[in-house]
C-alpha cells in the first residue's frame, strides 16, 4: 500500500519527521477489550481517534459515526483503487480500512491518532510507519475471552463462533510477525488501561517504555 504524497508524517527514508504525532495501533482478537481500553485511552490522553471505514453492516451498539463509517462494497472497492486508505484488511468476510485523512494530516501536524484495527493492518502500518507505536491486547485465556463475546450481547451465536475460532490465529500471527512492541493482557480492565495509557505517554515524550514491560507480557520486537 503507498503512502500519501505530501501531508505523510514518514519520510522517504523510512524515519518519522520531526514534530510529527504518534501513531497508535491498538490490535487483538474480537472481544479481547479493545474498544473499551481504546475509550479510556482517548478520554485520559486527549488523543485523536481515527474511524474506519467498513462494509460491516451498522449494528446496534454501534454508535453512529463514532467508530465507522459504514459504506457498500462497491464503494470500499472504489476507495482502495483511488488508494484512500493507510491500511485496510478483509476481517470476518467484511472489509474495514483506515482513510489516510484525516490521520495523516492530524499527525503531521503533531497530533496523536489512534488505530483501533486488526493484525493484518497492523502489519502494513509496521512497514509504512516504523515508528507507530504497535499493542496488542491479550485475554487472560480462551474461556475468558468467549465469555466476553457471549456477554457483549452484540453478535449472532454463529457470528460468535466465528470470532472465537478466528483469536488463536491472530494471537499466533501477532507474536510470529515480531512487529508488536507490547502486548498487554486485559484481565483486571483498570490494570490494562493503565499500563496502555502508560505506554503511550512514554512513548509521546520518546521513551522507548522498557521499564514498564516488567508487568506486562513482553513484546517481540527487541
Ligand atoms: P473488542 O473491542 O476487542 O471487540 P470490547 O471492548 O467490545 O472488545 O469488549 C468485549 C466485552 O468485554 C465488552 O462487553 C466489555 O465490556 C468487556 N470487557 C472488556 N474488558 C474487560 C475486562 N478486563 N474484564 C471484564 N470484561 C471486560
Ligand atoms: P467489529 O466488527 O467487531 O467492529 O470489528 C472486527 C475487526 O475489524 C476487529 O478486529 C477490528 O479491530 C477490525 N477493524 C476495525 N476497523 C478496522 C480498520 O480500519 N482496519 C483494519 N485492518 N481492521 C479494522
Amino acid at each position: 500500500m503507498s503512502r500519501a504524497a505530501n501531508n505523510d508524517p514518514v519520510s522517504s527514508s523510512g524515519a518519522q519527521r520531526p514534530g510529527a504525532g504518534l501513531l497508535v495501533v491498538l490490535a487483538g482478537p474480537s472481544g479481547v477489550g479493545k474498544s473499551t481500553i481504546a475509550r479510556a485511552l482517548v478520554e485520559r490522553t486527549g488523543m485523536h481517534y481515527a474511524v474506519s471505514a467498513t462494509t460491516r453492516p451498522f449494528r446496534p451498539g454501534d454508535e453512529a459515526g463514532k467508530r465507522y463509517e459504514h459504506i457498500s462494497r462497491q464503494e470500499f472497492l472504489a476507495r482502495l483503487d483511488r488508494d484512500e486508505f493507510l491500511e485496510y484488511a478483509e476481517v470476518y468476510g467484511e472489509y474495514y480500512g483506515t482513510p489516510k485523512h484525516p490521520t495523516v494530516d492530524l499527525l503531521a501536524g503533531g497530533q496523536s491518532v489512534l488505530l483501533e484495527i486488526d493484525v493484518q493492518g497492523a502489519l502494513q502500518v509496521r512497514s509504512h510507519y516504523p515508528a507507530a507505536l504497535l499493542i496488542f491486547i491479550l485475554p487472560p485465556d480462551e474461556p475468558t475471552l468467549l465469555r466476553r463475546l457471549e456477554h457483549r450481547g452484540r453478535d449472532a451465536p454463529q457470528e460468535i463462533a466465528r470470532r472465537f475460532r478466528a483469536a488463536r490465529r491472530e494471537i499466533h500471527m501477532a507474536r510470529g510477525s515480531r512487529a508488536f512492541d507490547h502486548m498487554v493482557v486485559n484481565d483486571d480492565l483498570q490494570r490494562a488501561i493503565a499500563q496502555v495509557v502508560a505506554l503511550v505517554t512514554h512513548a509521546q515524550t520518546g521513551g522507548m517504555a522498557k521499564d514498564d514491560r516488567s508487568t506486562q507480557e513482553r513484546g517481540n520486537r527487541q
